[in-house]
């Protein structure tokens, strides 16, 4: 095809992905182009074996009938996996942010760097083999922060992982010396991001931050505090990848000590293990400490105590958020893990904080949602995986 033509079939394949073009009219109107492109662009990838086109255009209330765009059913996928702190997760991910049934496994008994990422890419490379699907690529989200471009992993509080363990490198090495099957693209393109970062970027693109311009996602997983920055569609990292690490701004004076030298971050007053503590709770010896929060939460309405420590930490939750709306100024914030849970459980007490305490709140009042996507990380991760190929879909033809 001709080389205009070639350019759109990144940004063609992008918004069928997105569900922003379900149909060829759709696909016309926002790539700016004639019928004739958009129909030349729209076959190209359905040669691919990434889109479909129905050949028999159908209307859609509005205009003329059009042609509806779809994501190839048996089309390629890519490997997502995760590693977190109460174990890994890998999942087969096609285009169209469908994320398939995820796998859950134990951490291993070894928790060095490669035992770890041996443990993921045998579990990845099991899905691989048992699928009757093409895969493209993996790409696995971390809880620690990674530099780029170099994908070292920081500050390893999780695992005790000395601080620069080069693990995109590790994971691409134990990824590509495993069984992955007559299916898989070989080498197999690997890549590594933080989790946070891989659950903003899936929020933007498939759940709760749709549309957004300048997204920012906070969340408490299993243990801290984590924040992401999408801006126009692109995450923002900074000069190497370290950006956005909105658990250590402080939110009382007096508060905990954070593993950052630091005392009242984020991090420490707003996560699972301190919501715990403002209930008087300890926690139970075996259960996962985000699980256990995430229930005492859901009793806000009925328990004094609940209640009470919901209040008390959605308030230096809000102080958080203030002190990040003027400094980012988002147009959308979205509260994953258990801050999702604080935002339902105490919807107007928290938002109020929010407006109440930062510069603009009462006039420019930012939108607080929960975050929409049940394995948001997951998604993420296929999303990095898809990257190069959401960049140039005619890579997928190699
Ligand atoms: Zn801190």
């Amino acid at each position: 095809m001709p080389d205009r033509g070639r350019t759109l079939l990144g940004p063609a394949l992008a918004l069928v992905h997105t569900g922003r073009a379900p149909t060829r009219s759709a696909l016309t109107a926002a790539l700016d182009v004639t019928r004739a492109t958009a129909g030349a662009v729209a076959a190209e990838l359905a040669a691919l074996g990434l889109v479909t086109v129905d050949p028999h255009p159908v209307g859609t209330g509005r205009g003329r009938p059009s042609h509806r765009l779809g994501i190839t059913p048996e089309g390629p996928v890519v490997l997502a996996a995760q590693l977190h702190a109460d174990g890994l997760s890998v999942a087969l991910a096609g285009l169209g942010g469908d994320l398939g049934e995820p796998v859950h496994h134990p951490l291993p008994a070894a928790t060095g760097p490669e035992p770890m990422l041996g443990a993921i890419a045998e579990a990845g490379a099991a899905l691989v083999r048992g699928s009757r699907r093409r895969c493209l690529g993996a790409a696995l989200a971390l809880p620690n922060p990674v530099t780029e471009p170099e994908g070292a992993a920081l500050a390893a509080l999780h695992f005790g992982w000395p601080s620069g363990t080069p693990v995109a490198a590790l994971f691409a090495q134990q990824l590509n010396a495993v069984d992955l099957g007559p299916r898989a693209r070989h080498p197999l393109p690997t890549a590594v991001a933080n989790d946070a970062n891989l659950a903003a970027l899936a929020e933007h693109r498939h759940g709760a931050g749709r549309d957004a311009r300048h997204l920012l996602l906070v969340t408490s997983g299993h243990r801290g505090v984590g924040g992401a920055l999408v801006v126009d569609g692109r995450l923002h990292t900074g000069s190497t990848g370290l950006a956005l690490e909105v658990g250590h701004l402080t939110v009382d004076r007096c508060g905990r000590d954070c593993p950052c030298g630091n005392r009242g971050c984020l991090n420490v007053e707003t996560d699972p293990q301190a919501l715990l503590a403002a209930a008087g709770r300890t926690p139970t010896p075996g259960r996962p400490l985000l699980a256990e929060a995430r229930a005492l939460a859901r009793t806000a309405d009925h328990d004094p105590d609940a209640r009470k420590a919901v209040d008390e930490v959605a308030k230096l939750l809000g102080i958080g958020l203030a002190g990040l709306a003027n400094i980012l100024n988002p147009d959308r914030i979205v509260l994953s893990g258990l801050h999702r849970d604080l935002l339902t459980a105490a919807p107007d007490h928290l938002r109020s904080v929010v407006a109440d305490r930062s510069l603009w709140g009462r006039i420019c009042q930012v939108r607080i949602v929960p975050a929409e996507l049940e394995y948001a990380e997951l998604v993420g991760a296929a999303e990095l995986a898809w990257e190069p190929y959401l960049a140039d879909p005619q890579l997928a033809a190699r």
